[in-house]
């Protein structure tokens, strides 16, 4: 298998090859396609797997590709449980997105919230967040939602554990109904079942 062959765009590939992926991982070659056609996907996967490009390439070809006069409008919010995630995936979508015009705010809390605000006030794209803090900025009325067309919850059992819950579900009340939603988890306890049956619509199941 090939990513020209998963049918990514030139911009994404040419980054693909400077970090000399030479093929898909077994997770990006399943669930690349998927999310590409718009579906919703509940993952399993641990981390290593190649997980976070699975879904960072497939969401900023889709926002490429639907982009129109509407820019710099959070259009897909990725949630993770940690800072030190968020930075990581934010550097992910900053690097596979490097030839694409879209860009990328990343805001986690333990530190002053001034340099995010400015950040988001510039208009983002993609905001890459942890629960706590987004909700805070989102109380506060720096942060509009109301455009989102992709929301994924990465490390879902992580943020479980972490007592994320109840902060999950009011940023989720926030959000629009209408959306793709893609869900990952290193585990499938029953708490993540019940958690991505009222998330997702009828998503595929990946398990790596
Ligand atoms: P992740 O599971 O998202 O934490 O990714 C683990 C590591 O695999 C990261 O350092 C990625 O840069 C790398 N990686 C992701 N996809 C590929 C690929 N198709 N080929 C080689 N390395 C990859």
């Amino acid at each position: 298998m090939t990513f020209q062959k998963l049918n990514i765009l030139p911009a994404i590939l040419k980054v693909l090859d400077e970090e000399q992926y030479v093929s898909p991982t077994p997770i990006q070659e399943q669930v690349i396609p998927l999310i590409l056609e718009g579906k919703d996907v509940l993952g399993c996967a641990q981390t290593g797997t190649g997980k976070t490009a699975a879904f960072a390439v497939p969401i900023l070809q889709q926002l490429e590709f639907r982009k129109d006069i509407k820019t710099k409008v959070i259009r897909a919010l990725i949630l993770t449980p940690t800072r030190e995630l968020a930075i990581q995936v934010g550097d992910n979508f900053t690097r596979y997105g490097s030839y694409l015009n879209l860009s990328c705010t990343t805001i986690f809390g333990g530190v002053s919230q001034v340099s995010q605000v400015k950040a988001l006030k510039r208009g983002s794209d993609i905001l890459i967040a942890t629960p706590g803090r987004l909700l805070d900025l989102m109380n506060q009325n720096l942060i509009n939602l109301e455009h989102l067309e992709i929301f994924v919850l990465d490390e879902a059992d992580r943020m479980l554990d972490m007592g994320f819950v109840h902060d999950v579900k009011k940023i989720v009340n926030c959000i629009p109904a209408k959306r793709q939603t893609l869900l990952f988890s290193a585990t499938m306890p029953k708490s993540i079942q019940q958690l991505a049956n009222n998330l997702l619509t009828n998503p595929s199941y990946i398990n790596v």
